[in-house]
């Protein structure tokens, strides 16, 4: 294949290089701005998964455009992999679902909020669907976490999310904090990619939500159920059923239960059918033999 076939197949790929962005992907948000105007009156922002770094380039221009003083513009980008230096970006290498990284954004922005955080994340896709959309769902939640740390009240944030089986259970926790959440696909975004992006306009937390990197969901680490209060408190119910007299399925029992006078053993209803393991059963039986024969 020759050196223009590339750039014949792929029209963002070719736009992008000639205008000067680092990846097509610049061109996604451009357009997610043209429907949305996301970038309307932003001076600081926030851009999660940044690497190359196209996000963060295009976010340079436009809040550029916004301020009277380019030193009022603040971009914090971050991304698991280093990214080359862009002017008046300020960049953490890290993990967004890690708490350290999120006390670096935190810390980036002395006691302010930020406008807008935007986030590319995509996991290294396997092609097992349900796992990546799994990981890219844990990459959503960690971006909305941050997000309740540094996003002024009123403000936008903006991912990447996979339309799997599951979405909607991801939009109902957007909604929880945000007044108007929409999915958008742009133009730029291949048909073949189940990728989109949630906008999320007004961010409006519950009343007497406190931020918190622990998410119920994902970390399974903490133990501590009590240390939140309020809204923080909503997690799913867990209920025990079954009368408290059933058997305990932990513990051993006789085989003459209380009551009965004799035990039969019984085969149980329905074996499997073709176990992962039959293969070798087969193959031991056939050995067994084998060495039976040999030494008959
Ligand atoms: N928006 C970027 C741009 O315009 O140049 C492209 C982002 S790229 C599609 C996805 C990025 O997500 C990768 O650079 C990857 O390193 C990053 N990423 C994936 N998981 C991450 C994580 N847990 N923490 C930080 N970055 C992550």
């Amino acid at each position: 294949m020759g050196k223009t076939s590339k750039d014949k197949r792929d029209i963002y790929y070719r736009l992008a290089k000639e205008e000067g962005w680092r990846a097509r992907s610049a061109f996604k948000l451009i357009q997610i701005n043209e429907e949305y105007n996301i970038f309307d009156g932003v001076l600081r922002a926030v851009d999660l998964c940044a690497a190359p770094g196209s996000w963060s380039q295009v976010l340079t221009k436009k809040l550029r455009q916004n301020a009277e003083n380019v030193e009022d513009v603040k971009i914090v980008a971050v991304d698991l992999q280093a990214m080359a230096a862009l002017p008046g970006v300020i960049q953490i290498q890290g993990d967004i679902t890690k708490l350290s990284t999120a006390n670096e954004i935190i810390k980036e922005f002395e006691g302010k909020n930020a406008d807008l955080v935007v986030c590319d994340g995509a996991p290294d896709v396997t092609g097992l669907h349900d796992i990546d959309e799994y990981v890219q769902s844990q990459l959503l939640l960690a971006a909305l976490n941050i997000t309740t740390h540094v996003l002024k009240k009123g403000g936008v944030f903006v991912a990447k999310i996979f339309r799997g089986k599951d979405v909607t259970l991801l939009y109902s926790q957007l909604k929880q904090f945000f007044e108007f959440v929409t999915v958008s696909k742009p133009r730029s975004s291949r048909n073949s990619s189940i990728e989109a992006f949630v906008i999320c306009q007004n961010y409006q937390p519950p009343e007497g939500y406190e931020p918190t990197m622990v998410n119920p969901l994902l970390d399974h680490k903490y133990c501590d159920f009590n240390q939140f209060t309020g809204p923080n408190r909503f997690i799913v119910p867990f209920n025990a059923c079954g009368d408290l007299s059933a058997y305990d399925s932990d513990t051993s029992y006789p085989l003459l239960l209380e009551g009965q006078t004799s035990y039969e053993y019984k085969e149980p209803v329905q074996g499997p059918i073709n176990p992962p393991y039959k293969e070798i059963l087969d193959k031991t039986k056939f050995s067994n033999k084998c060495w039976r024969n040999i030494n008959a």
